[in-house]
């Protein structure tokens, strides 16, 4: 049989026994780490981590039963074997080791081959223990990192529109609970078509990159987020902000995307430029996502409508209509 060489935290009262136990377990070629009593199990079971811990169960202060709950409760990261080793040999001794957290009871005194094989075996079940878990996390990373892929727009690296999705319901959910207004801004690109003709779709491609930097460098508030609804269409989400506050976010993204003045020879304007529509609402039980897209596209279409360039907000399209704007 191969042997590992183990580190052993060896609990007993009596030095005779440990001095006896102790030289055995050396031979065998394990290191040894010695406790005469509960608190300093305790103690040198989380400095030493040890693989294996032999624990006694009659000591001087606390007995054994309570370091093993102990030790069990401290141990959440991982999973020690504990085999007590007790002069008592009644079943109830082994049952209330097993119930204290203990993996095997042995009686006192234990012939070395037999104490070297339940090592063996305690470890043995350890390291797979070990490996099993280590399968887990490295699945649970796997579809975490899939679960990300699958709600990333790979050209622009923003949330896709599964993402938008997700998003949005969450920001409504936040802003429903504190009663706070959400506002939710489309823009899309200007003459795109004609960009892509001009230049290309690579270059096409370069410019959407571009657009993407700038929405994300604007939402600078934690809950704020954008993403890509489509082609060349946005979808910027902003929890917390009334309708002032989003024309005054929609214009200011409109100057900024202008004073980049990225070359776009058949636009009016010879630059990019980016149309944007607005709603905003403060939520309740009846609000529907849906309908607050086709509100923003509303908008959207308005301000394509009223020459590009600039920002329409649904709810100023509605006041005018009703003669009070
Ligand atoms: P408007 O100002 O009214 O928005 O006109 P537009 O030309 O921007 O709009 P239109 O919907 O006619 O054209 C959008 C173009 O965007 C057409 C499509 O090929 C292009 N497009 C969509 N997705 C991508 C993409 O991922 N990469 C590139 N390069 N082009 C894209
Ligand atoms: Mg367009
Ligand atoms: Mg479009």
């Amino acid at each position: 049989m191969k042997f590992d060489a183990l580190k052993i935290l060896l609990v007993d009262d009596q030095a005779a026994i440990r001095l006896v136990l102790s030289e055995q377990l050396r031979q065998l070629g394990h290191q040894v780490i010695e406790a005469e009593d509960a608190a300093s199990a305790l103690a040198r079971f989380s400095d030493s981590a040890p693989d294996v811990v032999l624990m006694d169960v009659v000591l001087p202060d606390q007995d054994g039963y309570w370091a093993a709950r102990q030790i069990r409760a401290q141990d959440t990261s991982g999973w020690t074997p504990i085999i007590f080793l007790s002069s008592r040999d009644a079943d109830i001794d082994l049952v209330r080791g097993i119930d204290a957290g203990g993996d095997d009871y042995l009686v006192k005194p234990v012939p070395p081959m037999v104490l070297q094989a339940k090592l063996m075996a305690m470890h043995r079940i350890c390291r797979m223990r070990a490996q099993l878990m280590a399968s887990a996390e490295e699945l649970r990373g796997a579809n975490e990192r899939l679960a990300h892929l699958s709600t990333l727009d790979e050209l622009t690296q923003l949330g896709n529109r599964r993402a938008f999705d997700t998003r949005l319901a969450d920001a409504l959910q936040h802003c429903r609970r504190e009663k706070h207004p959400l506002s939710l801004l489309l823009c899309d690109v200007d003459h795109f078509k004609r960009y892509n003709d001009h230049y290309g779709h690579l270059e096409g491609d370069r410019c959407l990159q571009f657009v993407a930097h700038v929405l994300r460098s604007v939402c600078q508030r934690p809950l704020d987020v954008a993403t890509r609804y489509g082609g060349e269409e946005f979808a910027l989400i902003l929890p917390n902000t009334p309708k002032s506050g989003a024309m005054i976010f929609g214009r200011a993204l409109n100057k900024l995307i202008r004073e980049q003045s990225r070359p776009h020879a058949q636009s009016p304007l010879s630059i990019v430029t980016l149309s944007s529509g607005i709603t905003t609402v403060v939520p309740d039980e009846s609000t529907d996502p849906h309908h607050l897209v086709l509100r923003a596209d509303e908008a959207l279409y308005r301000a394509k409508a009223m020459g590009r360039n600039q920002c329409y907000s649904f709810e100023l399209l509605t006041a005018e209509a009703e003669g009070c704007a």
